[in-house]
This record gives structure tokens, sequence and C-alpha cells, in this order.
């Protein structure tokens, strides 16, 4: 198994952020994680990129514990992403995807790969960066320094991707533009994908699977049709919809129902508790 959850649970004081979370990733799957605010998802990607610990239970990468892999093999096989990538820095997008090459570098800072240069050359046409090449991230949009941000990480040539809300500050033509690039990216080297998502649309058009964390547990596993349903909606998130096929692929799409049913005291006391 690529990436495997098993009875995993973490607290941050009493505050219990995840529990019991059995989960199972293959490789070259695109996954969804979905849930409100608080339900413990950031957390759930910190176990796997080993930036945090499980108190109970385990997180296995190719059958073994995540902890029992050195930094820079971890970093060969797993790659996270965060919401606002990389900062509005002075470094060039050249010199960031240089970076994203250091799992590969020996301690001289010489990148043990011969075809380096071609590999971030490649990146950088993939992804339309080349003609950003030697601009400052802080010269870029926001949408052109979240693709900066993703060329670091395809510079890993990593097994998984794990995507912390990658989509959330941009405009909605970047957004798409974002996940066609990961879905490629997926196609193509059968890369295995993680993304924590806000846009149940967005995610229910791109992700194979979904995971529901609701209050630290998992409260639904599978695909987004099965899932993306009116009644999983209303209990997880208190929200109001109605689920379409879309037109092209008949993916659900989620249609939010407007009105004081949206507010009413039910919702508003689950709402409460977060
Ligand atoms: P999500 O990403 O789904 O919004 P998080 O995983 O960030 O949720 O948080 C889950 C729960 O754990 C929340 O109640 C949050 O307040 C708590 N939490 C997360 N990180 C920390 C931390 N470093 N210290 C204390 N509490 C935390
Ligand atoms: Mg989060």
């Amino acid at each position: 198994m690529m990436l495997e959850v098993k009875q995993a649970s973490k607290a941050y004081g009493k505050q219990q952020a995840l529990k019991d979370i059995d989960w199972k990733v293959k490789r070259g799957e695109f996954w969804g994680v979905i849930g409100p605010n608080g339900s413990g998802k950031s957390t759930l990607l910190n176990l796997l990129s080993g930036t945090e610990r499980a108190d109970a239970g385990e997180v296995l990468l190719h059958d073994k514990p995540i902890e029992s892999y050195r930094r820079k093999e971890l970093s060969r096989r797993l790659a996270v992403l965060q919401q606002d990538g990389l900062p509005p820095i002075s470094f060039t997008v050249r010199e960031v995807l240089e970076m994203g090459r250091y799992p590969f570098q020996n301690w001289r800072g010489t990148d043990m790969d011969e075809h380096a240069e071609h590999i971030l050359e490649d990146i950088m046409q993939r992804l339309d960066l080349t003609s950003l090449a030697d601009r400052p991230l802080s010269s870029l949009s926001g949408g052109q320094r979240q693709r900066a941000a993703l060329g670091k990480v395809m510079a890993q040539q990593p097994e998984i991707i794990l995507l912390d809300e990658p989509t959330t500050f941009l405009d909605i033509r970047y957004q798409l533009q974002f996940m066609e690039l990961v879905e490629t990216w997926r196609q193509q080297e059968d890369l295995t994908v993680i993304a924590v998502m806000h846009d149940l649309n967005l995610a229910s058009l791109y992700c194979n699977a979904l995971l529901v964390l609701d209050r630290g547990q998992v409260a639904g596993s599978g695909c987004p049709k099965q899932l993306m349903t009116p009644e999983l909606i209303r209990r997880i998130f208190a929200v109001h919809a109605y689920n379409v096929p879309h037109p092209d692929h008949g993916e659900p799409q989620l249609l939010y129902r407007k009105g004081p049913s949206q507010t009413s005291p039910d919702n508003s006391d689950r709402i409460g508790i977060r």
C-alpha cells in the first residue's frame, strides 16, 4: 500500500483533533479531503507528511512507519504544498525550483542527478513558467506564484503530493488551471494526489475519491457520486443544497439553496460548536 493510516489519533492538549482514523491510499489516486473548519484536515496532512506524530496508531508509507524515513528520502517520495505555497520573496522562479531539488543535493549542494537542469527546464515548460524564470516571486500574481510553488514541489519528483487548500487564494481561472496541471501531472507520472479542498464542486470534478472528516473522525469515504448527497452535505456542513450531475461527465455538483433554511436553529447549533 502506498499510504496507510491505521487507527491514528492526535490531540492538542484537551483538543482531540483526530480520532481513530483508518485510511488507505493507492498509487495514482486523487483524493479530496473535505470537512468543516476545525475538522482535522490539516492535522491529517501533517501526520501524513511526518511533520506531526500521531499519539496513537500509525502512518505507513510503503508499509514502513513514516518516522522511519530519513528527511531527504521522505522528500523524494512526498511533497507538500500549502495554501499560500510561497511568500512574495525576492528569489526568482528558477531559484525556487532549484530549492525543490534539495533532496537530490549532496552535502556540497550539488545536484546528484546530471539531468537536473533539464528536469527544471521541463517543469517550467509544463507549468508555463519559462518566461517567468528570472522574475522574482514578489513581482508575480498569486496565480503565477502558486504555479511556481507547484514547480518547486514537482522538482522534488515525489510519488505523492499533499495539497492543503491549494487554490484558496486564486481566482477561478487560476483555480481551474491549477487543478488541471495537477491532474495532467498525475496522469502522466502516475502521481498520487491528496488535496484538502474547500470547494466541494471542484473536489467532485477532479478527485476520484473523497475522505470526509467531521470533528476529527471519518464521516465518509468513497467516490464523489456516493458522498456528495444533499443529506451528507446537510449533516456535515449544516447547509442545504441540491445536487445535480455535471452536464459534461455527470460528476455531482452542488447548488446551494438560498433562504432562511440555511440558518435554522438546528444549523446554528451545529455551527455554534465550532
Ligand atoms: P482543519 O484543517 O480541518 O480546519 P485542523 O486540523 O487545523 O482543522 O484543526 C483540528 C483541530 O485541532 C481544531 O480544533 C484546531 O483548533 C486544533 N489544532 C490544530 N492545530 C493545533 C495546534 N498546533 N495547537 C492546538 N490546537 C490545534
Ligand atoms: Mg486546515
